[in-house]
């Protein structure tokens, strides 16, 4: 396994050698820049397993470059190095999502275990089987809601289950009758123009959400699915 890449962005030299060398022996590959403009660079070549920030940096304050970071990461862990109370403050106060802060003077050991902390964390969520995902789909089972490209769609019971059966099974093509009999309460009394007219309103709700995306395929004489390769 590839050691946990992470980008240290700190204009001081003494501090950076100290937490380079801490990070390195301690099984990391630390990526030093000292601007917000090198930072955004690395990020682009290799994406950091989680970012140190500290706030007072010469071009950019470490919180706007935590949102630029976050722009193009979204996923991306940080820890904040605060030189003062008031940065502290921010830190808590402004809700940015990062995952901790250390003051400075800190010792390197304890930045280390709070990196390790937090990126044990971060596989934790990651590795959370709460949610089912593909193509862009989340699928929440238990509140039976389905959020695409991260917004909540609001389903009937039965476009949600018609939704659920195609998300679980991308590329697979279900025909008027599969779907019935797997998303209709009494397939019986549907008619086949009823998923028709249950997936054009599921289409019309996507488009609402995302109007350039078209995630459920129509396939002439034989029925539907769900697209593949679309985020
Ligand atoms: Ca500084």
């Amino acid at each position: 396994m590839s050691k946990p890449i992470i980008l240290l962005v700190e204009d001081e030299p003494a501090i950076a050698d100290t937490l380079v060398y801490a990070l390195g022996t301690e099984g990391f590959e630390p990526v030093w820049c000292a601007t917000g403009a090198d930072a955004l660079s690395a990020c682009g070549k290799r994406a950091p397993a989680l970012a140190v920030l500290d706030v007072g940096l010469p071009d950019i304050n470490g919180f706007d470059l935590f949102k630029q970071l976050r722009a193009a990461l979204p996923e991306l862990p940080a820890l904040f190095l605060t030189a003062r109370a008031g940065e502290i403050d921010r830190v808590v106060g402004l809700e940015l999502g990062a995952d901790d802060y250390v003051a400075k003077p800190f010792s390197p050991r304890e930045l280390v275990a709070r990196v390790r902390t937090i990126l044990r964390r971060a596989q934790k969520v990651a590795a959370a089987p709460a949610t089912a995902s593909a193509h862009g789909f989340a699928v929440d089972d238990e509140r039976k809601q389905i959020r695409y490209r991260g917004k909540a769609l609001d389903l009937s019971r039965t476009e949600y289950r018609l939704l659920k059966v195609l998300i679980d099974r991308p590329g697979r093509v279900y025909t008027r009758d599969e779907l019935m009999d797997r998303a209709w309460d009494d397939p019986a009394s549907a008619f086949d123009r009823t998923v028709d007219a249950h997936v054009k309103m599921l289409r019309a709700k996507l488009r609402a959400l995302a109007p350039e995306a078209d995630p459920i395929q129509t396939h002439r004489g034989m029925g539907y699915s769900l697209r593949e390769g679309e985020q």
